[in-house]
């Protein structure tokens, strides 16, 4: 019995004008995931992917955990392909499910006929296989409203299929089909779920973190590394770039206004990621920012922030609380990595008495008495260091 992989496309289905580049994306995302797996064949038809394992040795449980995370993917299920011939199609179909028909008291068939040729309608491919199923397990009664099994045959242009209902998959859109983001990246747990959550739009992504060595350790950089290697699952391989901040911060720690440095120093940040992302072809800033969470999350820091630099901000957690973030984090698996208790930078030099409510005007009368010349030229070589240190994360 072949066993084998269908994957049913979501709204993407919908987006007529760029289907073919976007499921491009998908296969690309689908061959990545599964690669470690064993030899598959991956290919579409009748908008869905098929996963075919070459041989024996392929894991297609574990191709199927896989794709279950994969953005784009509407449903999936794991079926078991016959020729298109009734009497076939009745006997592998109580073989396959025999262990599920086995334990259940009720079931229907749901049949589906898309290759017209097929010499017998829907309906009489349900009655006749539903009848044969319960020839093999008499115990067995027919609910078409509520089954505890519904076995599906779908008849397709290159076999028939026979598996069980199908599973939701992760839904969302293809990665890379709504352009690209410069996500903000720090060890702690909400900037990786803000990945995963721009990842489900279809944003494809590359990272921007700040470290501060001495400051921040070489742990804490590895730890960075980590949260990539884990966000990839979900949103393809990504660029990361690790920018050296210390001198940035120890400019505006000796310049600037102390009660304003945090926002002064988030300033710079929004500048740099801006910067990066324009040379690497992002539209877009992302951040982990959850209104309220800290001082530096009120909504006029957040409007003096916004406004260091042109591109739109997105803040997919904003209106979540930490509960809610964290079983995303949980749900990704970069919860155990995030709370690694290392430094970030943006805990060091930090004033005793930040101003909460700073009003934009005074935040940029600090910014311009710090010396804008010297400041932006220091920001500039930081982006220019961070280019150098780029790491490819797959
Ligand atoms: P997180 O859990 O994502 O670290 P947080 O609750 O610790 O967030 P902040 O430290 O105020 O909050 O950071 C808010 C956002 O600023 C982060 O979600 C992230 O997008 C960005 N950020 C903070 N520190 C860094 C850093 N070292 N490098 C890059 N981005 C950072
Ligand atoms: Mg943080």
């Amino acid at each position: 019995m072949k066993q084998l992989i269908m994957c049913y496309l979501g709204e993407m289905a919908l987006k007529g004008l760029n289907k073919s580049t976007f499921e491009a994306q998908l296969a690309k995302s689908i061959r990545r995931r599964i690669k470690n797996l064993g030899q598959f064949k991956v290919y579409k038809a009748q908008s869905t992917f098929y996963i075919e394992p070459e041989d024996e040795f392929s894991d297609v449980d574990g191709a199927f955990e896989k794709v279950k995370k994969i953005f784009g993917i509407a449903a999936v299920s794991k079926a078991v392909v016959t020729e298109k011939n009734f009497d076939k199609i009745a006997e592998i179909a109580p073989i396959y499910l025999e262990d599920t028909l086995h334990d259940a008291r009720t079931f229907k068939v749901a049949a589906k006929r898309s290759d017209k040729s097929f010499p017998m309608g829907s309906l009489e491919i349900s009655k006749e296989i539903g009848a044969a199923i319960l020839r093999k397990f008499p115990h067995l009664k027919v609910d078409v409203h509520n089954p505890q099994v519904t076995v599906m045959v779908e008849i397709r242009d290159f076999g028939a299929y026979i598996h069980e209902a199908k599973q939701p998959g992760a839904g969302g859109m293809p990665v890379s089909s709504s352009g690209k983001g410069a996500l903000m990246l720090s060890g702690g747990i909400d900037s990786p779920v803000a990945a995963y959550m721009m990842a489900k739009r279809g944003m494809s992504i590359m990272s921007v973190h700040f470290a501060s060595p001495p400051y921040t350790s070489e742990r804490a950089r590895q730890k960075v590394i980590t949260l990539c290697e884990k966000v990839v699952d979900y949103t393809g391989d990504m660029n990361l770039f690790i920018v050296p901040f210390t001198t940035v911060q120890e400019y505006i720690r000796d310049n600037g206004v102390p009660e304003l440095f945090t926002i002064l120093m988030r300033r710079s940040m929004m500048r740099i990621t801006e910067n990066l992302a324009n040379k690497y072809g992002a539209g877009a800033i992302i951040t982990g920012e959850s209104l309220g969470q800290v001082a530096s999350q009120t909504l006029s820091a957040i409007t003096a922030t916004n406004a260091s630099v042109n591109m739109p901000i997105f803040r997919p957690v904003i209106g979540m609380d930490k509960t809610e973030i964290t079983d995303i984090a949980r749900k990704i698996d970069t919860f155990e990595t995030s709370i690694l208790p290392y430094e970030d930078c943006c805990t060091i030099f930090t004033p005793p008495h930040p101003k909460t409510k700073p009003s934009l005007e005074e935040v940029v009368e600090a910014e311009k008495s710090m010396g804008l010349e010297e400041l932006f030229r220091l920001e500039e070589s930081a982006a220019v260091e961070a280019e150098k240190l780029r790491i490819n994360v797959q």
